[in-house]
């Protein structure tokens, strides 16, 4: 009879940003949610989130996904608990405020690296200057090994029922995008950390790793960032210019706040230049994307209704720890 495997994942306690670690755990049967999956132990004087003295740590299942790239298997990913039941300090998807009609879609960029350089780039010096990239196509602009590895991937993530809306190839070369939209607080935050999960155990078998910093190197290139586009049922339906000029004050208001959640050196990146606000100002505009944040012409023309685009997350950052700043944020704003 054929065992089926269970690859529970989690977050470390490493700072700024955490490693995912994952281990397989054996079962009889296939689960058919979440719900059928025990809760598990680990060892978090390994991972810094326990002293030797006192190693255990709890796996708490939250999302369930199939696992097109081993045979009769599962990813589960899980909030770490401490072994009184109680949440972890490390858990930073614990303390979002929930509402399920809140919206996300997250636009992953990473760059593709083997042997210390991206792929496709000389082993000296450069590649010819950003410009033909970004959705390019031909080994001159996207070299041979990265298509191979992002179509994979995509299908890996549309096999465990991740919610992807698109890919490209991006403004640097070697660097590339993935779009993955939710509903609910958390299904967003989820589904991109599993997808980042696929994407580092895909890249093992090509010797390819993910650089996930937001500025790999100075000069110019374009830096990597995880905008962060929400929505909620009010910001949908009710919207009103008087509303999102609320927000917009309270997103201001916030502001070193929500940069301290949107990923760490951030500086290297929010410069103002190459599609960016610089980091210590707050601004907004329309269709404008050297502003902190960036609304589409037709959410003007709609009544201030849909949805609104945060520029400032980086591609490392805790998709938990965006999302959950933004509901924050979006909670100390009456909507009326
Ligand atoms: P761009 O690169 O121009 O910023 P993308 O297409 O890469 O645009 O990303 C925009 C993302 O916005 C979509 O992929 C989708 O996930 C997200 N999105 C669309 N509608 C909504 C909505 N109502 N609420 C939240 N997010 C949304
Ligand atoms: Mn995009
Ligand atoms: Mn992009
Ligand atoms: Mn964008």
């Amino acid at each position: 009879m054929a065992k089926y495997k269970l690859e529970y994942l989690w977050l470390d306690g490493y700072t700024p940003i955490p490693n995912l670690r994952g281990k397989t755990r054996l079962a009889d049967e296939a689960p058919s949610s979440v719900d059928d999956c025990p809760r598990w132990a680990f060892d978090g004087s390994s991972t810094l989130q326990a002293d030797g003295s006192s190693s255990d740590c709890m796996l708490k299942p939250v999302a369930l996904y199939p696992d097109e790239g081993r045979n009769n298997a599962f990813l589960v990913m899980c909030e770490v608990m401490l072994p009184n039941g109680e949440s972890h300090p490390s858990n930073s998807r614990a303390n979002i405020i929930d509402d399920e009609d809140a919206w996300f879609g997250l636009e992953q960029e990473y760059f593709l690296f083997q042997d210390g350089r991206p792929l496709g780039w000389p082993e000296e010096g450069f590649p010819p200057p950003q410009g033909k990239y970004y959705t390019g196509v031909g080994f001159r602009s996207v070299g041979d090994l990265a298509r191979t590895i992002v179509d994979e991937h995509l299908d890996l993530c549309l096999a465990a029922g991740i919610n992807h809306e698109g890919i490209n190839a991006e403004v640097a070369k070697g660097q590339w995008e993935f779009q993955i939209f939710g509903k609910g607080s958390k299904k967003c935050a989820d589904d991109v950390w599993v997808a980042r999960y696929l994407l580092e155990r895909l890249c093992e078998q090509y010797q390819v790793y993910v650089e996930w910093h937001c500025k790999p190197f100075s000069g110019d290139w374009n830096g990597s960032g995880m905008h962060c586009n929400f929505s909620t049922k009010h910001i949908r339906e009710v919207g009103g210019k008087a509303y999102f000029e609320g927000l917009m004050k309270a997103f201001e208001k916030n502001k070193d706040e929500h940069i301290e959640a949107y990923g760490p050196d951030n500086q290297m990146r929010l410069t103002g230049l190459h599609e960016t606000q610089s980091i210590d100002k707050f601004s907004w505009g329309i269709a404008d994307r050297g502003a902190s944040v960036r609304v589409s012409q037709a959410f003007i023309d709609n009544e201030y209704k849909g949805y609104i685009e945060d520029r400032r997350p980086n591609s490392q950052g805790d998709p938990y720890a965006i999302c959950g700043r933004i509901l924050k944020t979006i909670s100390e704003v009456p909507t009326s």
